[in-house]
């Protein structure tokens, strides 16, 4: 998978999405404490009509995320890669297996840092989503490109203080967008 610079996207060949659901929890994003990037998922607000801004929804710095599913999904098992010896560990629920999936014994454990995250797998989703609202969907690099710019498009993004804004006209073509994915 490649960038548009050609160089080699990190993680895996997914890519995170918030739709129209999102509702920034209300300005305390529940997805972004899961997130392992610095920066990855980032709340964006709208300008008020009378001034003043109010959190919208959060958007997915598209170059940044891994595709490591942490804000999607609670049951996941994390496969780590160690950093000098190559050896492939597991991780569920805060427990360490090795590559046969046997448990780690306390003296067997590597030092976190010496620990690469390179994936996530999962038998079942369903039961253990993040978000709240169903907000987080997974796409294929391409697709996910493509599907969120209906939801959020950086380009358009100012910076008031540090903070990503979306003014009142772009918040409505935004919209206006979705409705066109949806068909209506
Ligand atoms: S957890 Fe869901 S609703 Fe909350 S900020 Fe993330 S995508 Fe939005
Ligand atoms: S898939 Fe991983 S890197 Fe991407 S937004 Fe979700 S938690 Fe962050």
């Amino acid at each position: 998978m490649a960038d548009e610079g050609g160089k080699k996207r990190k993680g895996t060949a997914l890519l995170a999405v918030m739709d129209e659901n999102c509702s920034s929890c209300a300005g305390s994003p529940l997805c972004e404490l899961h997130c392992p990037v610095d920066d990855c998922i980032n709340l964006l607000y709208e300008e008020l009509p009378g001034g003043g801004l109010k959190p919208y929804r959060v958007w997915v710095d598209n170059d940044k995320c891994i595709g490591c599913q942490m804000c999607y999904s609670d049951d996941l098992t994390k496969v780590h890669r160690h950093k000098e010896t190559g050896e492939i560990y597991y991780e569920y629920a805060n427990r360490f297996y090795d590559s046969s999936r046997k448990p780690l014994a306390p003296d067997q454990m590597p030092k976190k840092f010496q620990l690469q995250l390179i994936g996530t797998e999962s038998e079942d989703r369903l039961d253990k989503k993040i978000c709240p609202w169903d907000a987080i969907k997974m796409y294929e690099y391409e697709e996910a490109l493509e599907v969120s710019k209906y939801f959020y498009d950086p380009s358009k993004f100012k910076t008031v203080g540090g903070l990503y804004v979306v003014d009142s006209e772009g918040k409505k073509d935004l919209e206006e967008q979705q409705k066109d994915l949806y068909g209506g």
